[in-house]
């Protein structure tokens, strides 16, 4: 089934659908004073769409799983006294009765909650009739099917204001990010559903306060459409993802210093070159990345050889790695004698970098 789905734009009197589109508020409501204090400072510095999770999914048992029903009414504070939209995150049927019964505006589904399409079809059922918008974040496995599947699960019960939020896919190994970006997903889920807004996750892609701008503002060179960044009144204290959460002026310091080089999709439309440019530029950085994580490993053998007195080159080990990766060459589609010669550079920088390593250690 290609793009058959039936989007209407998300509205919302007041907010202006202008890039970027910008929901901001806790990862988690704690406490009714925590909450109206960070909405306050939100509202007044022009936020329109307070987000606060009523409902917690968390790794590992025992740790906050959130509020429950008691924190609606206080979004329901929210929403009078300062006047913003809010947007909580609904993981069964249950948990959108008691959302739409509290007035709240809009609804999203987590990640977890996306990689189960019993759950989201439960969902789906239990908002047959709202015209509600649901934004629907990426699944936390890079599986692009299983996020458009819930656009369609959605959408088939006629829920029609619908918008992506890419919060990066989970990864076994440790990287810079709390989760890998993979932006050539969401720029295929665009080149896919081109109707479809896509709000960019920032917090819970770097799970770092200091890493924000940076991916905020590839998101913005990547023509998405808007930013969903969690903001607490003080971080340090927050009962979930502390790390992550930005006080509101740091926030503002941070949609301020966002350039925002384009114009919207409907001006200039990315033509499926851009797109096709986007997705090699992902490739080279996860390219780069594998290399640095490779340059490492092959330090780590020096170290392990110097320790040992075994010498750096071994022409054995060095021919076992030519024949093999010539093989792997051909099963990736690949020119063996390309990847031969690539190789013979990667091994040269390789040495090298065992030479200093082993260096530095006989300085010791
Ligand atoms: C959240 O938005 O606080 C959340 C739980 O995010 P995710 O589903 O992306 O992990
Ligand atoms: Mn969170």
């Amino acid at each position: 089934m290609e793009n058959t789905l039936d989007i209407k734009p998300i509205t919302l009197e007041g907010v202006s659908l202008k890039r970027p589109l910008v929901i901001a508020g806790p990862c988690s409501a704690e406490t009714e004073e925590q909450v109206m204090n960070t909405a306050r400072e939100l509202a007044a510095n022009g936020i329109k769409i307070f987000r606060a999770g009523i409902w917690k999914p968390r790794t590992r048992p025992g740790t906050f799983e959130g509020v429950g029903v008691v924190g609606l009414p206080w979004l329901q504070r929210v929403k009078k006294e300062t006047g913003m939209y809010t947007a909580v995150e609904v993981a069964t049927a249950q948990q959108c009765y008691e959302a739409i019964k509290y007035g709240i505006d809009v609804l999203w589904i987590g990640a977890r909650t996306t990689a189960n399409p019993f759950a989201v079809q439960e969902i789906a059922d239990a908002l047959r009739g709202t015209d509600i918008p649901v934004l629907v974040k990426n699944p936390v496995n890079p599986d692009l099917e299983l996020w458009i599947g819930a656009f369609e699960r959605l959408n088939q019960a006629g829920v029609k204001q619908l918008a992506a939020i890419h919060r990066g896919f989970s990864v076994y190994e440790k990287t810079r990010f709390r989760n890998d970006p993979q932006w050539q997903i969401p720029i295929e889920l665009h080149r896919r559903l081109p109707q479809l807004p896509i709000i960019n996750d920032p917090s819970h892609i770097t799970g770092d306060s200091n890493l924000i701008q940076e991916v905020a503002q590839e998101a913005m060179d990547l023509n998405f459409e808007g930013l969903i960044i969690e903001s607490h009144e003080c971080p340090a204290r927050a009962w979930s993802d502390a790390k992550q959460q930005v006080t509101p002026q740091h926030l503002q310091l941070i949609l301020n210093a966002l350039v925002i080089r384009d114009h919207s999709i409907e001006d200039k439309p990315r033509t499926e070159l851009d797109d096709l440019r986007m997705k090699i530029d992902e490739l080279d950085r996860q390219l780069l990345s594998c290399l640095g994580k490779r340059m490492q490993v092959s330090e780590k053998i020096a170290k392990y050889k110097f320790e040992h007195s075994i010498t750096i080159l071994q022409q054995g080990r060095y021919e076992e790695i030519l024949q093999n990766r010539r093989m792997q060459a051909e099963q990736n589609g690949l020119n063996p004698d390309f990847v031969v010669k690539v190789y013979e550079d990667i091994h040269e920088e390789s040495v090298n970098r065992q030479n200093n390593v082993m260096k530095e250690l006989s300085k010791k």
